[in-house]
């Protein structure tokens, strides 16, 4: 604009003004102009562009805050974090790229011990190495369907003590490209802990602390499959205790308690620990013998019917009571060959043992419809 007002502007004011005084003068004039106006249009400018870069500048200013206050309270968020926040490499040691300070809490080390596997590298921590197997290929399905994975395994901590763990993470690229997990790892032993009690409380009997009614039930069909399966014999011994009722009536509930835990160690202690005894109602006992036919199944409860009346059990003030018990033995194949039939027949066997004068091993009644007893002996 300036290049043609310069070219034009002279024309025209020689066109206009003849007289040399006038054109001198309206040119000195033109020249004030065109320097003002430039001098406008470029304070104008200037002006603009100053503004331009400072909301530039403040916005920069404001984003860095904002990255520094974002990352305060990500590493405030990180520190306090429960366990332990992670970014690893998906290699063969778990190779740490950072690990949050939660890591000392969670297993010992400090985050510099474990970061690039200075001190020990991760997969070392794994328990044992079915669980890294786990691990690894649980990780290695999420990654290929894309999806998080969530697991939880065994650590053993730098102290040796074991911890349990969950982790969840994800796979993601980092700058270059290439592939890294980033997720958290939390201690979850006391969980685990009470999973394991609540489990123990299911399959247990609160009392004597043997398997309870559900869980003898589920061994004696597992059992029976098993059997089954390798063509092998099982026994099942069905015991009830003899007049134990007048143990209460004479001594209390609480008497009547001391005897069931005193017999119940006893049962336990009287078979192999292939064997499995459960308390199936009040005073009433199942034991599974694996691999016992009737000939030994039959030795096993006279053994135990003998150890059980050989001694004197505590009422809980010190004093102790005599004690007897009636076996009834079912074995698999001979008397019964599901969970029903098998428990059907050695509960008649024992209520057999009943009227026969208690203290005493009935077998099942074998095809002919004979109680196979042999001669039983008698306290
Ligand atoms: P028998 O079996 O020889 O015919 O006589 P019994 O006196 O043992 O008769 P029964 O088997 O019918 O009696 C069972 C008794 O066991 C009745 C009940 O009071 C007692 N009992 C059941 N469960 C418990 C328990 O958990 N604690 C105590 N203390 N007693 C129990
Ligand atoms: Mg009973
Ligand atoms: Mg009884």
């Amino acid at each position: 604009v300036g290049l043609v007002w310069i070219v034009f502007s002279d024309r025209l004011v020689e066109a206009w003004f003849s007289d040399p005084a006038m054109l001198s003068l309206v040119q000195t004039w033109k020249g004030f102009l065109f320097v003002l106006v430039t001098g406008a249009v470029l304070f104008a400018a200037t002006l603009r562009q100053f503004y331009k870069d400072r909301k530039l500048l403040k916005l920069q200013y404001d984003q860095r805050q904002a990255l520094r206050m974002r990352e305060r309270q990500l590493s405030v968020l990180m520190d306090n974090l429960p366990g332990m926040a992670y970014r690893c490499r998906f290699d063969e040691y778990w190779t740490m790229l950072f690990v949050s300070q939660g890591c000392e809490r969670l297993t010992g080390y400090r985050p510099g011990d474990l970061v690039r596997n200075r001190e020990v590298s991760f997969a070392e921590l794994i328990a044992d190495p079915e669980s890294s197997e786990r691990v690894v290929n649980e990780v290695r399905t999420a990654l290929e369907n894309r999806e998080p994975f969530s697991i939880e395994y065994p650590l053993i901590r730098k102290d040796g003590r074991q911890i349990w763990v969950w982790e969840r993470g994800r796979g993601v690229e980092d700058d270059d490209g290439e592939l890294v997990l980033e997720g958290i790892i939390l201690d979850i032993s006391d969980r685990k802990a009470l999973e394991e009690e609540l489990e123990e409380l299911a399959t247990r009997d609160g009392l004597t602390g043997l398997y309870n009614r559900r869980e003898s039930s589920r061994l004696l069909e597992e059992e029976l499959e098993r059997a089954r399966r390798y063509r092998r014999p099982m026994a099942l011994l069905w015991i009830d205790l003899d007049h134990f009722k007048e143990i209460n009536d004479t001594h209390g509930h609480a008497a009547g308690d001391s005897v069931l835990k005193s017999i119940s160690r006893m049962l336990e202690d009287s078979v192999r620990s292939v064997d499995s005894v459960g308390r199936f109602g009040g005073e009433e006992f199942v034991i599974i013998l694996p691999e016992m036919d009737v000939r030994e199944a039959h030795e096993t409860a006279e053994r135990i019917r003998r150890r059980i009346s050989g001694q004197l059990h505590p009422l809980g003030d010190g004093v102790g009571a005599p004690m007897t018990i009636s076996i009834g033995v079912a074995v698999y194949p001979d008397h019964g060959t599901d969970p029903a039939s098998l428990c059907a027949a050695a509960d008649k066997a024992m209520y057999c043992a009943k009227g026969r004068g208690r203290n005493c091993v009935v077998m099942a009644p074998d095809a002919e419809g004979d109680h196979n007893d042999r001669k039983d002996a008698r306290g």
